[in-house]
């Protein structure tokens, strides 16, 4: 039978632009989900907390796949060294206490995950992220203690126009020379990929509403 997951995968994936990848966020989603998914030859997936991922994505599983695990929800310090065992990127390095965990993580593992910071591009009380004129500051942090920030990323606030968040979220990773723009979710991803995102993170409109 032809679940949703097949048809909408085709949908989302035979309009994606050379240099867009599709992160599946498979938060919420049951291990039946994450593995149809695999079937399909999904390699990319994103989760927001680490707890849920590590359960989802063990070691094995990674490994028998190739897949290549996202973090994209805020990170807390003490679950740094856990999350830079099981994730090959994570998006959401957005202060300074975070930057000295990871370092401190990776020196312990000698894992390497490749780096975004996350924007607080609304100013937003309720959001993680950095806010806009702290990012070239936390960026030299990052440069002091060895990390390597590969772009930024983002969530708009919910209920408004998202191309002006994502405008101005693309001008500040050119003004500081990074090339990836994680930005994008169900509702507004064709939006984020004109902008220019080369990462867009999709659930449900891929795996249908989260359990
Ligand atoms: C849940 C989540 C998504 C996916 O949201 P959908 O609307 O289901 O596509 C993307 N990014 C982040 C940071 C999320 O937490």
């Amino acid at each position: 039978m032809e679940t949703p997951l097949v048809a909408n995968l085709a949908r989302i994936t035979a309009r994606l632009p050379q240099g867009v990848c599709l992160l599946a966020v498979s938060k919420g989603q049951g291990q039946k989900a994450v593995e149809e998914a695999i079937a399909l030859g999904v390699k990319r997936f994103a989760e927001n907390r680490v707890q849920e991922a590590e359960a989802k994505f063990t070691p094995a599983l990674k490994e028998q796949n190739g897949l290549e695990l996202h973090l994209i929800g805020p990170l807390q310090s003490n679950k740094a060294k856990a999350a830079v065992q099981l994730f090959d990127v994570i998006h959401t390095v957005d202060r300074a206490s975070l930057v000295t965990a990871l370092a401190a993580a990776m020196a312990a593992t000698g894992r390497r995950p490749r780096l975004l910071v996350q924007v607080n591009i609304g100013r937003e009380a309720q959001k993680a992220g950095v806010l806009p004129e702290g990012l070239a500051g936390l960026l030299a942090q990052c440069e002091v203690a060895g990390l390597t920030i590969e772009g930024l990323m983002c969530i708009p606030p919910a209920g408004q126009d998202p191309v002006p968040y994502f405008t101005q979220l693309a001008g500040l990773a050119r003004e500081h020379g990074l090339a990836e723009l994680s930005m994008g979710m169900s509702a507004d991803y064709e939006q984020a990929i004109a902008a220019g995102a080369t990462y867009i993170r999709v659930g449900t409109a891929l795996f249908g509403g989260r359990g």
